[in-house]
């Protein structure tokens, strides 16, 4: 209630109602000041009038006439002295009686006691007839005194007679006053508690008036202070990371644009922690955010060290700014940072050994650009950082001439990209999956080939690039149609059941309408769905699992398999098989490399086979190069498997011009039946 008045009090019509308040209320005040002040002078006026009557002076003076007289009367004649005497005290009554005849004309004329009005009357009244029996007192005095005192008797029994009168009309006179006066003290203490009254008024007034400028000013500055506050963390956020409490990205996007405004030498290093993603799996994310922590500030102490600055730049790399462009110097740095982030990092009784791999490069690389240099650097840099993570963890790259021809291929691969899917310039090559055992094939796996320049496009990196620019949900979408036309195409025309597995980029997951592909082609090109099989690998962080465990339940009801690719790698991890629910397991090649050297590839082999088992999953083995491996891998249990020993990716018209294939079409009805057909095929 309060704070809301005090909220329209702050308003401008609050403020100016509150100040017509403070006015009216100080004007009252101040009227009733005027008014108490001078209802106490005005008393004080007339009471200063009355006082100074001296109508008791004029008492004892007609007493001292009387004592003359009584002395006369006892020695029994007026001596020349008592004569005197006699005359003198005369002539002073007859003072008495003008000087009180002048205070009543001027108490008639201005007295301001106005509101005793009846008093002033009987105050009149008496005080005249005062005079008048003081006067008659001198005047028979006089007349005794002319006639010599002869009747001493008579004339001092008229003397006295005029006397007692006068005392009598004198007292009246006393009387009067003293009852104006009563009422002129009454009125003056009534002015003086009016005066105090407004006093309180005013002195109220002026404490509401005071505490609310007070609270309003309180107000003021508390707002200000908490703006202010707000505005620091504002600008806090807005220019560090929380987590690590380094700069954020655009803090350091202004700094180093401002160092090359300057034209100050600079060398921009972009740090990427290693396998950061299972750590946040495998140990949680307080874990993962120690190691965030921990390298941040590592990282930090070193760049500032070297009179750099570093920032976080997204979720597990860091970015750091060197005001130097010595290539010795920048290698230097780069040794120096990977090896003091592979220093382990522990928490909470856990420990782990983080590692980072780095891009580099400097100013003087960027060369000619339409771009703002900062850009130029970042993504050089970025690109630099891309390159050292193809040649494994914990390596780092600074930028050259080699790798900035690397750089100009991709950028150009980005703008021919779209084109070449357009002019179906992208190339289906097959490789099959084989029942280990005996060598049939039972399906393929279509790969993506691009014939560019003479040469072909590393799929890796074709990937990588397609995934980077978005073009990779176009590319799967050419691939799905491509592959299942043909598929099927080919299973009608030879009445066989072959299945064709197509790599989905883990992208499609996160956006939704790309799904709409597949029950299209089905439905196109008549494959029976249980043929097709979707490989998804995680090359893209997946974070919202709701959202890919919907995508892919969406997927499989069209009656397709799901395949998830490159089991055992980085990515694919357990945690990633507990979110999906599939139909098949491909266990990447890495593992089986190792299956005849390292016990511990043999064990988790095993223990993958029997996870899968119980998932009902199928297991696909990939990059099965040897016998030995097949051997070893049958001795496993494992079923299916597909690699080199079996072929090579080849364009699909090859192999299936190679495949040979006996019936496999169900005698009645003539349809193509969906499954493993016997066929075997000369790799
Ligand atoms: P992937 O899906 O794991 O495909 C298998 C890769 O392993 C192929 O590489 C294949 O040539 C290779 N490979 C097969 N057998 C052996 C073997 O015995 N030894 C060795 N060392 N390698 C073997 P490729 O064709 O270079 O493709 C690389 C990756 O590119 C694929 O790995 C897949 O992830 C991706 N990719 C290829 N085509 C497509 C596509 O159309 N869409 C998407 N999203 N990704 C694709
Ligand atoms: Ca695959
Ligand atoms: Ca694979």
């Amino acid at each position: 209630m309060l704070s809301t008045w005090i909220d329209f009090l702050a308003t401008r019509v609050g403020f100016f109602v509150a100040m017509c308040l403070v006015c009216l209320g100080t004007l009252a005040a101040g009227a009733g000041f005027h008014r108490a002040a001078s209802g106490i002078q005005d008393t004080q006026v007339a009471l200063e009038n009355h006082r100074s009557a001296k109508a008791n002076a004029a008492l004892s003076d007609l007493l001292r006439l009387t004592i003359i007289l009584h002395d006369a009367r006892l020695v029994g004649h007026v001596s020349p002295e008592i004569g005197a005497e006699f005359s003198a005290a005369l002539d002073i009554i007859h003072v008495r009686a003008e000087h009180i005849r002048t205070r009543l004309e001027r108490f008639g004329k201005d007295d301001p006691a106005h509101a005793v009005v009846e008093r002033k009357v009987y105050v009149q009244a008496s005080g005249e007839a005062a005079v008048a029996a003081l006067l008659a007192v001198t005047r028979g005095g006089d007349a005794a005194i002319a006639s010599g005192f002869a009747d001493l008797d008579k004339v001092s029994g008229d003397t006295l007679g005029l006397t007692t009168e006068a005392r009598r009309a004198v007292y009246q006179y006393i009387d009067e006053t003293g009852r104006l006066e009563e009422q002129l003290e009454i009125r003056h203490s009534a002015a003086l508690i009016s005066l105090a009254r407004w006093t309180w008024v005013f002195l109220g007034a002026i404490t509401l008036a005071g505490a609310g400028c007070l609270h309003l000013f309180r107000r003021e500055v508390l707002g200000r202070k908490q703006r202010e506050r707000a505005e620091s963390r504002a600008e806090y956020l807005a220019y560090f990371d929380t987590l690590t409490g380094v700069p954020n990205r655009v803090q350091f996007q202004d700094r180093v644009t401002s160092a090359l405004s300057m034209g100050s030498p600079a060398s921009i290093l972009l740090i990427d922690i290693d396998n950061f993603k299972e750590i946040n799996d495998r140990m949680g994310h307080a874990m993962a955010d120690a190691v965030l922590k921990e390298i941040g500030h590592r990282v930090r102490t070193e760049a500032e060290a070297s009179g750099g600055f570093v920032a976080r730049s997204g979720g597990d790399e860091f970015a750091v700014f060197l005001p130097r462009e010595n290539p010795v110097l920048l290698e230097r740095m780069c040794r120096a940072l990977i090896e003091e982030c592979a220093r382990p990092v522990s928490k909470g009784g856990d420990t782990v050994h983080p590692g980072v791999s780095i891009g580099a490069a400097s100013s003087t690389m960027v060369g000619v650009t339409t771009l703002p240099k900062y850009e130029m650097i970042m993504r050089i840099a970025d690109f630099a950082l891309y390159a050292a993570k193809l040649a494994g963890r914990g390596c780092h790259t600074i930028y050259d001439k080699e790798l900035e021809q690397r750089f100009i291929d991709r950028k150009s691969m980005i703008e021919d990209l779209p084109d070449a899917i357009k002019a179906h310039e992208l190339e289906v090559y097959l490789q099959p999956k084989v029942d280990i055992a005996t060598a049939q094939v039972f399906g393929f796996e279509a790969l993506v080939r691009w014939r560019r320049n003479g040469g072909i496009v590393p799929p890796v990196e074709l990937i990588k690039v397609a995934e980077e620019s978005g073009l990779i949900l176009d590319l799967d979408r050419y691939m799905l149609d491509r592959a299942t036309s043909l598929m099927s195409d080919w299973n009608r025309r030879h009445r066989t059941g072959f299945s064709i597995s197509v790599n989905l980029s883990a992208l499609h997951l996160l956006q939704g309408d790309a799904m709409n592909a597949v029950p299209e082609v089905l439905s196109r090109y008549g494959l029976p769905p249980d043929l097709l099989t979707l490989e998804i690998t995680e090359t893209v962080q997946l974070d919202n699992w709701d959202r890919v465990s919907q995508a892919l339940s969406v997927l499989r009801q069209t009656g397709c398999r799901i395949a998830i690719d490159d089991f055992g790698t980085g990515y694919s991890s357990l945690a990633y098989l507990r979110a999906i629910s599939a139909d098949e397991l491909k266990i990447d090649k890495s593992l089986v490399a190792e299956i005849e050297t390292s016990t511990d590839a043999q064990v988790i082999l095993e223990a993958v086979c029997k996870l899968a088992g119980s998932l009902k999953m199928d297991v696909v083995v990939e990059g099965i190069e040897r016998e030995s491996q097949a051997r070893l891998l049958l001795e496993m249990d494992f079923v299916h498997g597909q690699g080199f020993l079996y072929g090579r990716p080849r364009p699909a018209a090859d192999w299936l011009a190679d495949v040979t294939y006996g019936p496999s079409r169900d005698a009645d009805d003539g349809e193509v039946l969906p499954g493993r057909p016997r066929q075997t095929v000369s790799a």
